[in-house]
């Protein structure tokens, strides 16, 4: 069964033999039997090609992970050559070019010295912590080994990322598993007092940062924030002051910084990293979703050489005692190099640039909407409100789109589209007209 191709299955099939043998992330399994999942046979640039033959737009890039389309060949080119040569070596006791050299590059990149690998996002965020934590521990101030992070962040679902994260929905269940963390307020700029500016609200989010670290500095080990952009609140954007202050403030009280641009990284907020927007330099940055492009299941922490030396020593419990199975394996890191390399000669953050104009000015019409609220912007990023929305409204604008050629999942009441770079003008001239219909349809 496994031999048979995908196409030659009915889609009816597949649908039936995923709901009873695949568990789906993130889903209530009953409802997947009103509510079916797409079934993917392939994919192609910008777009998914269902088992039913149709094409549908993948408008959140395969849930901001794709960057350069589903099976780019240069991409393939890279995977294809990487597969003749090693698929895979422990990284413990050994070392390959790929982990080499997309450890050189993202050091320059993101000026932070050595590289440490995980899986997924979630894994980056544990590393992140643990590291932290334990550089405080080796520099002889255990008891600071709190954390702090910001109101309807999101750091990922494992039983540490969940902790610094602050959606309900993820969070209350697993509550008694988790390890107490601070939440501080966000700067969501839509969380503004009538006639204040977005910059002003966020300079008074990070007093409030300010206020807690000054009391609570001894026993706080880092502040993790996604930075300019919450993704999993609603695509949330803030002023980058916010940042520039909380970097000040961190540096002030000697509390980490540790920026989570697993989503917002590459390219995502306009510029490779979102933190040049607010000139800030963090202690670490967290990597993954579009480090491989979308490819493979990696992610990376870089940090300072400050703090690498710290681990440095005799002692083998002195060193960083962490790993994974796959930690650096050479297929994604060569999947990622291939990535970098694409930004460079394709000059991707100038050309998105000029794209992302473009496609502002194309969605207008969905910013003029009656229904629209709060409709924002930044980089590869667009996102609105529906102030009218009732409970269920984000499946049924799912099903609503998916009719019409669109894979999009709002959030809540918020929509949102985050595409692949390669995506062109006319298919979001498309996506405008399905979005607006989709806002007609009174029973969505
Ligand atoms: C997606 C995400 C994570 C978690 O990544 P996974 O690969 O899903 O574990 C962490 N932080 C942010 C900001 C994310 O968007």
């Amino acid at each position: 069964m496994i031999g048979a191709h995908d196409d030659n299955f009915k889609s009816m099939d597949l649908l039936s033999r995923s709901r009873a043998a695949v568990w789906h992330p993130c889903t209530q399994m009953k409802q997947l039997e009103a509510d079916p999942p797409l079934a993917v046979a392939r994919g192609e640039g910008p777009w998914l090609i269902g088992v039913d033959g149709r094409m549908y737009l993948d408008a959140i890039s395969s849930w901001w992970v794709n960057l350069f389309g589903h099976c780019n060949p240069r991409i393939n080119a890279a995977l294809t050559d990487q597969l003749g040569r090693l698929e895979h070596v422990m990284l413990a006791g050994a070392t390959h070019a790929p982990v080499v050299e997309l450890s050189e590059r993202l050091a320059q990149l993101t000026g932070l010295g050595h590289a440490f690998y995980g899986s997924d996002g979630a894994s980056a965020t544990e590393i992140a912590l643990k590291m932290s934590a334990h550089y405080w521990r080796n520099t002889g101030k255990p008891e600071k080994n709190g954390f702090v992070s910001l109101q309807n962040g999101y750091h990922g679902e494992t039983v540490g990322a969940l902790s610094v994260t602050d959606i309900p929905l993820f969070k209350a269940t697993y509550e008694p598993l988790l390890r107490p963390t601070v939440q501080v307020p966000t700067p969501d700029a839509r969380l503004a007092e009538p006639g204040e500016s977005a910059e002003a609200y966020a300079l008074r989010c990070a007093d409030a940062l300010e206020a807690h670290l000054a009391g609570h500095a001894d026993t706080t080990a880092a502040f993790i924030v996604e930075p300019l952009v919450q993704g999993a609140a609603g695509m949330a954007m803030y002023h980058p002051v916010y940042l520039a202050r909380a970097r000040e403030v961190c540096t002030r009280y000697q509390v980490h910084l540790i920026a989570d641009e697993i989503a917002v990284g590459f390219g995502r907020t306009g510029t490779l990293f979102a933190c040049e927007q607010a000139g800030v330099r963090p202690d670490f940055i967290c990597l993954s979703k579009g480090l491989t492009g979308g490819y493979l299941p990696l992610s990376a922490v870089l940090t300072t050489d400050a703090v690498y030396a710290a681990f440095w020593g005799d002692e083998t419990a002195r060193g960083f005692l962490h790993s994974h199975s796959y930690t650096g394996n050479p297929l994604a890191c060569r999947a990622a190099l291939a990535v970098l390399d694409l930004f460079e000669q394709d000059r991707v953050i100038a050309a998105n640039r000029v794209k992302a104009d473009a496609f502002t000015g194309i969605l207008d019409k969905v910013c003029a909407h009656p229904r629209v609220r709060h409709f924002r912007h930044l980089g590869m990023i667009w996102a609105f409100d529906v102030h009218d929305a009732k409970p269920g409204f984000a499946s049924r604008f799912h099903r609503a789109a998916l009719a019409q050629g669109v894979f999009i999942r709002p959030i809540g009441a918020t929509v949102y589209f985050m595409p692949p770079y390669v995506v062109e003008a006319d298919a979001v001239r498309d996506l405008a007209e399905v979005l607006c219909a989709c806002l007609d349809d009174p029973a969505v």
